[in-house]
Parts: structure tokens; sequence; C-alpha cells
């Protein structure tokens, strides 16, 4: 019941992080969460516990062995996302017994495993919820909360680790989690991001990144006396979508399958642009994708004229498998420590990036853990405490397992 109490303490702060401000941390709300964890790692007895300029929370956890251990170190993020409300919170602890769950009577809000597959293997597990109107924040203060857990428990049991270090981030889900992670300050061998979902996962392959944009110049007239004159900015930008290949797109790729995804689009007769992003877990078809882009680009100028449509894009982040595979040992210890907990581990390609790849690419290989949660970002978000029992002990191990 004490990792229960420590998540929904947590999860009673609110942390959304917020694109508009340019600040770091980003919220007030993140601050405070910071200033808790500080004064709780310092009570529980860790280490150089502290809150540095920017909101990085960081703390060791010396090592009781005098054997030669590597430093090992866990991370997880504050803030919530933005994009669902996360302000007073009202999260419940529910017996799951099947069929449709009660989140919200007045609102007549139910979860239904109708909706999300998910609950079927839940049953008879206690579920933390919400009252359906806000998220619940698992994301990732569940991953907070068990490593918490493991540092507490770490500090006061006889059980033989290394020196192992924690530390929490802001901003993530803005995408700026990693920005001011000061790696060398950190100090550890490898690292492990708990900011996964379901029970199980290991992930160490993501996305290789770019933003991309095509800005297309048209020629305005009257349209009484456009004919062979006009050319239309907007008609042209989407005659530029249409040469991308129209199955690589997020709604109908999954798994390793990467895509071209419009995100945005502005325009008048005269001038108009869309904005994509580009993904593949490839590094050769991600090139391959960013060279289609641009290409499409000059077929229209030889058909438009001379700077018509200009391409750009910017690579955002890259797969860490790179990274991890001269270190798979790390892999190897995630996975052990799983199997001691009595979970399969399943190693999923993410469809997206996490701080641990921009880590990975700044010298500590950082894949990432699950930490039990579901339904991210969303009013159905929900965590089995189950779970989050086994993901902590999963910390617990590799802690003690290397
Ligand atoms: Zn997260």
């Amino acid at each position: 019941m004490k990792l229960t109490e420590r998540f929904l303490r947590y999860v009673s702060c609110p942390t959304a992080s917020c694109e508009a401000n340019e600040a770091c941390p980003s919220s007030e709300g993140q601050l405070a969460l910071a200033k808790l964890l500080v004064m709780e790692l310092q009570e529980m007895g860790a280490k150089d516990a502290h809150m540095d300029e920017n909101g990085y929370v960081y703390a060791v956890i010396p090592a009781n062995t005098e054997e030669k251990k590597p430093v090992i170190g866990f991370i997880a993020h504050m803030d919530t996302s933005p994009d669902c409300s996360g302000e007073n919170i009202k999260a419940a602890v529910k017996l799951y017994e099947g069929g449709d769950l009660l989140l919200n009577e007045e609102e007549s809000i139910f979860l239904s495993p109708k909706d999300f597959p998910s609950l079927e293997r839940n049953i008879g597990k206690h579920l933390i919820v919400t009252d359906g109107t806000t998220l619940l924040g698992a994301d990732d203060k569940a991953g907070i909360a068990e490593i918490m857990e493991m540092a507490d428990t770490l500090l006061h049991s006889d059980r033989p680790h290394g020196e192992i270090r924690v530390a929490f981030t802001p901003d993530e889900e803005i995408g700026r989690g990693a920005d001011l992670f000061d790696v060398q300050k950190f100090g550890c061998d490898f690292a492990y991001t708990a900011d996964g979902g379901t029970l199980g996962e290991l992930e160490y392959e993501n996305f290789n990144a770019a933003s991309a944009a095509v800005t297309v110049y048209g020629t305005n007239i009257h349209p009484g006396s456009a004919k062979d004159k006009m050319k239309n900015a907007m008609t042209m930008a989407m005659e530029f979508n249409a040469l991308l290949p129209a199955d690589q797109v997020p709604e109908k790729t999954e798994g390793y399958e990467g895509f071209f995804h419009l995100v945005g689009m502005e325009g008048c007769v005269e001038t108009a642009t869309l904005h994509y992003i580009i993904r593949d877990h490839d590094m050769e078809k991600f090139e391959e994708k960013k060279r289609v882009f641009h290409e499409a680009g000059k077929t229209l100028c030889q058909k438009y004229g001379e700077g018509t449509f200009i391409t750009v894009s910017t690579d955002s982040y890259y797969n860490m498998k790179k990274q991890i595979l001269p270190h798979m040992e790390i892999i190897r210890l995630a996975e052990k420590a799983m199997e001691e907990a009595g979970v399969t581990p399943v190693t999923v390609p993410i469809r997206g990036g996490t701080d641990g790849a921009r880590l990975s690419f700044m010298g500590l290989p950082c894949p990432n853990l699950c930490t039990g949660g579901e339904n991210y970002h969303g009013r159905f978000e929900y965590i089995p405490v189950e779970d989050m029992e086994r993901c902590a002990e999963i910390l617990l191990n590799i802690a003690c397992g290397a």
C-alpha cells in the first residue's frame, strides 16, 4: 500500500508542462514536485539529493558492498502531458472484476473493455483510475513512485548493490527533458528511463525523426482574368502532398513501418506552407524518406518554375538502438530482472522518441522500462497497483543484479 500512497501523493501535484513557456521547468507545479522529491530523498537518507537551477532532481544511493560494480542510473520525468487536463485529479483505487468500470456516476463515465481491451488481462487487480475528466499522470509519476520506492528499499536493506543514482527531469512531454540534463554530473555507466507502459515492455529502439516543411510560392491575379496566369499556392501544395506515398502515413502504419505525417497547413493563393514530421526506425529508409520529400519539391519546381517550392528538413532525434547495441548486457540485465519478478520481457519498437534516446546519443546508454500504466495522455489512463509493485521490484532487481 505504501507505493500506492506514494504514487497518489505525486499525482496530487499538478505538473502539466507548457509548450508556450520557454522557462525550464515550463510550469510551477513541476518545481513543487521537485522540492517534494528532494525532501523525501533526503529523509530516506539518499546522498547529495538536490534540485539544480533548471529544476532537475539528482540523488545518489551509495554502494553497500566493496565489490566493483557499475554505477546505474534510473530516470523518470515529472511533467504530465498538456494534451489532457491534469488539474484537480480525483484518483481512486478500484477492484476490477470485469465488465464496465464506473469512473463517474454524475457524468456516467465508464472505463470499458470494449474501448480498452487491455482491461481484460487486469481482472482481479486493483486499478488506480480517474473520475474520467482528467488524465491520471501515471506517465510518468508511476515511474517516479517506482524509482523512489526502489531507492527507499535499497537504503534500508542489506541486499548488496553498487552505487545507484536517480534523476527526475522536467518537460519531457514537450520534448525538452534531455536538453539540460547533466550527463557528466550524473556520472553513470548506463541508465534506464522508467517511462514505458504495459508490464513487461522493454524498449531500446525508437524512431529516427525529422521535422520538414514545404513553402509554396504562387501568383495571385483577379480570378476573372486568371487563365494561364494564376498559380494557386494552396492547390500546388496539395499536389506536393499527393506526390508523397499515400500509404506511408501514421493511420496506415504500425510496428517498424515509418511515415510522413502532415501536422499543419496554412496558406492563401500567394503562398502556402505544409508542415510534416518524418519517421522511420531504419536509418537508410529514414534518409530515403527525406530524399523523396525534397525530390517532390524539385519535380514540381520543374513544372511551375524555379523557386516555387522550397523544402526544408531538420533532424530531431535518432534511433537509440545504434547506441545500445554495443552494450547489450544492459538489456540482458533488465530481462533477467523481469524474469526474476515473474514477468516476461517483451521488446517493442517505440513509435516515437524518449529522453533516453537523446541521452543515449549524449553518451549515456539508456533503454526504457515499463511502469505498468495504460492509456497515457487521456482521461481513461489507469494503472494496476499490482503491476506498479511488480515494476518497482524489477527496478530493485536491476539495481542489485549487476
Ligand atoms: Zn512519459
